[in-house]
């Protein structure tokens, strides 16, 4: 399979588009446009992107950004071998040779030595600069650069920059309104209708206590985990506990609230 081919997402993902962000997507991508998706964790970010590289059959290659992340992780390395040195491109520059979309997850939690080689890929020149290897790469014409990032537990130390920001178009997701995220829960887990409405009740009320003792709410993703785990025959409070409730609070008061939320719907 030749290096392009790999990255292909083979299968149609399943995407519930919440607006017109398919289309919006296909805009920004005609023009090249960098894009930049925010929201909350698990509400469908990665998902969009997967789907639309299916949709417009141009490979993706992903990376998960963290706080070791350097520049280097991203644009590839010397490295040591029985045959001497030799340079590993890495996934920011095999995505710039190949024509991939290249989706950097959470880009604000990379070190800011990031936010340097992803610039010149974002306007006009379309370049990246590799200087250890003393190269410069011009982006192949299917390129494309995606961000990420949740702007509701980013530090002001972590924030992106404005001159970062503004060579972005930008797609604010948040959580399905009720009816679509019960429908994204039948279909993902394959659950009853009824069963997913009630999930979703459970994380509405958790949503509703951001801010009032919980930094996020209850992501979609962890709802599907409780439908999964029904499915799979696991007792529904004792499945809601275990997926929905323990995984985000550490606070007693909040994890009794919830426990409650769950013993009024099931
Ligand atoms: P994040 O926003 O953190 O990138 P993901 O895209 O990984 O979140 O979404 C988490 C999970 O929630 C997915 O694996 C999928 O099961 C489900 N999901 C959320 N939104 C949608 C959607 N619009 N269509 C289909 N599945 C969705």
């Amino acid at each position: 399979m030749d290096n392009k081919e790999q990255y292909k997402v083979r299968k149609e993902p399943f995407y519930q588009a919440q607006r017109n962000e398919v289309a919006l997507y296909e805009a920004a991508y005609a023009a090249r446009l960098p894009v930049m998706v925010k929201g909350p964790t698990g509400c469908g970010k990665s998902r969009f992107i997967e789907y639309m590289a299916w949709k417009l059959n141009k490979p993706l290659i992903t990376v998960a950004c963290n706080e070791d992340m350097t520049a280097s992780d991203l644009v590839g390395r010397y490295l040591l071998d029985a045959g001497g040195t030799r340079w590993l491109d890495g996934p920011l520059t095999t995505a710039a040779r190949i024509g991939a979309i290249c989706y950097l997850d959470e880009v604000v939690e990379a070190r800011q030595d990031t936010t340097v080689v992803i610039h010149p890929l974002t306007d006009h020149r379309r370049t990246l600069p590799l200087d250890k290897k003393g190269e410069l790469i011009e982006a192949h014409p299917d390129f494309q650069l995606v961000i990420s990032y949740n702007p509701g537990y980013q530090s002001l130390m972590k924030d992106l920059k404005q001159s970062t920001k503004q060579r972005f178009t930008a797609f604010e997701f948040d959580y399905p309104e009720a009816s679509v995220e019960a429908g994204i829960l039948s279909k993902e887990a394959d659950i009853d209708p009824a069963l997913a409405t009630r999930l979703v009740k459970i994380g509405q009320a958790a949503r509703n206590l951001k801010g009032h003792g919980l930094d996020e709410g209850i992501s979609t993703r962890l709802l599907v985990y409780a439908a999964t785990l029904i499915k799979g025959g696991v007792e529904a409070k004792d499945a809601c506990r275990m997926a929905l409730v323990r995984p985000i609070t550490d606070d007693a008061d909040i994890r009794d609230t919830l426990d409650h939320a769950i013993d009024t719907v099931f």
